[in-house]
């Protein structure tokens, strides 16, 4: 089965062609700075990256391009969109209507139209996406991936806050979390590679990157993560402050005048990494200038360490222990240092990191000690495998129903 996974974002249009059958990534890709004049189209068939400049004023263009770099003579993936099975999206907000993956269809598109008040720069856009779809690939079926699906079995008293209550009756403000496709695989991933089933584990699954968010996966089930209503909550990350104490927005508001607006672009945009240290939210310039003696750089990464110890330590107590915590994304990848860091003193816990297991560079891998009672591992994530299994499950569901319902109407005849 061929699926083509779209991910949209305000400018960009990320995409992968995969072939579950081998597993292969047929060509992946991306469609950036959409309705800048600097627009480009950056995509790897296997050889190496290209880079082509080409017009996209909308993600309308930018799926026309796609397809047409699909379909290129002779050098193309795919003769004719026919080979393409379904397309999965990434969404990044079902709100509290979809627990899990779904085949798209004009109610699920209104849905998803109701969820772009949570997730105004994302769901938009993937919409754009799925009605170009409709439009350039007419009956192909279109699943809708949800990042906050994962997170949906939370408990009441995980994801409530405690405000009025009407605020969440009324306005559904409450915790949704994000990245949930990314801690749905890693978990069911370190479950495979520790050879038992996700439902006899408690897992602290930790997604590190620019933006960065830890779950607690109890028994296979989230039970608790640290984004919250947005993206901004829990983990202090590359540019976003993550948990402050909420008196402070309204405190800096005051004392300078600041808008809601203005407050939340600080807040997003101007924090974490890059706001304590003054220099970058990437964390290999930090941790450069770390080395380098520069002391707000070394702050800024104990900081960062300390957020993720807190979580890990939170999310331990929560379940009760824990039998193995897992690492992903660019920094959890592949920061030696950070990992390092945030395990630094948790011996007494049961989790024992192997410095030179540590070092190792690339893979999926587990790098703790053996007598450590609590598996640290590393699981390079993939949303896009996740997204495509989703929509061959689907699939799969679809043409089970099919077969059933011809039976049923051949016994009646
Ligand atoms: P992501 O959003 O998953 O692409 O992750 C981006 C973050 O990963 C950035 O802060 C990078 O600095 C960080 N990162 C990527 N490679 C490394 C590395 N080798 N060492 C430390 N941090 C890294």
């Amino acid at each position: 089965m061929k699926v083509l996974v779209l991910n949209a974002g305000s400018s960009s249009l990320k995409y992968q062609l995969l072939d579950l059958a081998t597993g292969a990534v047929l060509i992946r890709g991306l469609c950036e700075n959409i309705g800048m004049h600097d627009s480009a189209h950056r995509f790897d068939r296997g050889f190496g990256e290209l880079k082509r400049s080409e017009i996209m004023n909308d993600h309308h263009d930018a799926l026309q391009i796609v397809i047409n770099t699909l379909l290129e003579p002779d050098r193309g993936p795919i003769k004719s969109l026919d080979e393409i099975d379904a397309v999965g999206h990434r969404v990044v907000s079902g709100g509290e209507y979809f627990t899990e993956s779904t085949l798209i269809d004009d109610d699920v598109l209104e849905k998803i139209g109701i969820c772009s008040e949570l997730a105004p720069l994302h769901n938009p856009p993937a919409l754009a996406a799925m009605h170009a779809c409709l439009e350039m690939m007419p009956g192909k079926p279109e699943v809708a991936v949800f990042d906050t699906a994962f997170f949906q079995t939370l408990p009441p008293r995980a994801y409530v806050y405690p405000l009025p209550y009407e605020y969440y009756t009324d306005y559904k403000i409450r915790k949704y979390g994000a990245h949930g496709t990314s801690h749905r695989f890693i978990a069911r991933h370190a479950a495979k590679m520790l050879g038992a089933d996700v439902r006899d584990l408690r897992l602290i699954t930790c997604h590190l990157g620019n933006g960065a968010s830890i779950a607690a996966v109890d028994h296979g089930v989230a039970i608790d993560t640290t984004m919250g209503l947005t993206p901004l909550d829990g983990l202090m990350m590359g540019t976003r402050c993550g948990t402050i104490d909420p008196a402070v927005v309204t405190r800096i508001q005051t004392l300078l005048g600041y808008t809601p607006d203005q407050m939340n672009e600080i807040m997003n945009k101007k924090s974490g990494l890059l706001g304590v240290s003054g220099i970058s939210s990437d964390l290999r310039t930090v941790e450069e200038a770390a080395l380098a003696g520069n002391e707000r750089a070394v702050l800024a990464l104990e900081l960062y360490a300390y957020f993720i110890k807190r979580y890990i330590g939170q999310y331990f107590a929560v379940m009760g222990g824990a039998d193995a915590i897992v690492f992903t994304a660019g920094v959890g990848e592949n920061s030696e240092y950070m990992r390092a860091q945030c395990l630094a003193g948790l011996e007494p816990m049961g989790i024992v990191l192997d410095a030179r297991k540590n070092r190792i560079r690339s893979g999926e891998r587990i790098i703790s000690e053996d007598r450590s009672r609590v598996k640290i591992m590393v699981i390079p994530t993939n949303e896009e495998l996740m997204i495509a299994r989703d929509v061959e499950k689907i699939m799969d569901e679809v043409h089970q129903a099919e077969v059933t319902a011809e039976m049923v109407e051949e016994t009646l005849v």
